[in-house]
């Protein structure tokens, strides 16, 4: 994947190198030095991600764009769970009641529910799993599991930003698409509103809803659930299993998605983050 060529596409400039010159770091490389080294050496990247980061940092947007560019397989166990929940039975009762609290599904059945559709993968097939694991028990169960991941990509945004995302968020009721009202700027980025395409079912009158869980209160309760499981999390056995990076999301889709498909592509990300030659990459702990 050509980063620039593909930045030139999405941004009709190279302006957005200058930007996110001035905000850098925008990845960094957490990886212990053992785990960066035996990478570089290898010919082909990981092909198997963990998308982590707070509730609104966009780890759906980014995860859907990246495996649909890549051709692999996107695993959202919040999607799942909500399809889970509209079944109206008890277990979907209850898992709505529990999601529409801003609190965690217990990890026994999220676990499981991951195991599955890793199963379920070709051996060969790349996946991204976005907001899985969420706990150190999950962290820990997801590197026993059939195929546990080979890369971690850890999100971050500013706190009263992934308010306003979150704010803004509208859901396409037929194909569950994530869109955007909010017009965000930080600091000189500008994020504008990502708004259905004219034709599609999510422009459709009425297609778009605000989801249950993305009322003030629970944002709160969400922002707070993820604050009380992230350190463990970076401390868990997977963050020294296999490689991670931090991103600070900087700016709009089309600034970032970019670098991440670079960093992401099995052909490009295996370079040292020192020397992938992407605005604000840089290695080292
Ligand atoms: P967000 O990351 O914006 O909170 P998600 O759609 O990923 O949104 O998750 C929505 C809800 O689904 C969570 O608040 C939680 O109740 C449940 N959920 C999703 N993933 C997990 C997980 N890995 N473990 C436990 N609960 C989860």
């Amino acid at each position: 994947m050509a980063w620039r060529v593909l930045a030139r596409s999405l941004n009709g400039s190279a302006s957005a190198k200058g930007v996110a010159e001035k905000v850098s770091p925008m990845v960094v490389d957490l990886s212990p030095p053992p785990l960066r080294a035996a990478a570089a050496a290898q010919e082909e990247g990981p092909r198997s991600w963990v998308f982590m980061g707070p509730p609104g940092v966009g780890k759906g947007t980014y995860a859907t764009r990246v495996a649909e560019a890549l051709g692999w397989a996107h695993i959202s166990t919040g999607d799942i769970l909500r399809t889970r929940a509209e079944s109206g039975d008890p277990v979907g009762r209850e898992l709505a009641g529990i999601q529409a609290s801003g609190k965690l599904v217990p990890d026994e059945m999220v676990l499981e529910l991951v195991d599955g559709k890793l199963r379920s993968l070709r051996s060969d097939a790349g996946y991204i799993l976005d907001g899985f694991p969420r706990t150190e028990v999950q962290a820990n169960g997801l590197m026993a599991l059939s195929r546990p991941p080979e890369a971690v990509l850890v999100m971050r945004m500013q706190e009263d930003k992934l308010k306003e995302k979150l704010a803004g968020r509208r859901v396409c009721r037929q194909c569950h698409k994530s869109h955007n009202v909010a017009d965000i700027t930080m600091g000189e980025v500008h994020m504008p509103p990502m708004l259905p395409a004219k034709g599609t079912c999510c422009a459709q009158p009425g297609s778009l809803y605000t989801r249950r869980d993305d009322t003030p209160r629970c944002v709160e309760q969400r922002l707070q659930t993820y604050k009380d499981e992230e350190d463990a999390l970076l401390r868990s056995n997977m963050m020294r299993m296999v490689r991670s990076y931090r991103f600070h999301v900087w700016g709009g889709v089309r600034e970032c998605l970019p670098g991440l498909l670079h960093l992401c592509d099995p052909a490009t990300g295996t370079m040292d983050a020192d020397h992938a030659g992407i605005p604000g990459l840089s290695g080292g702990v």
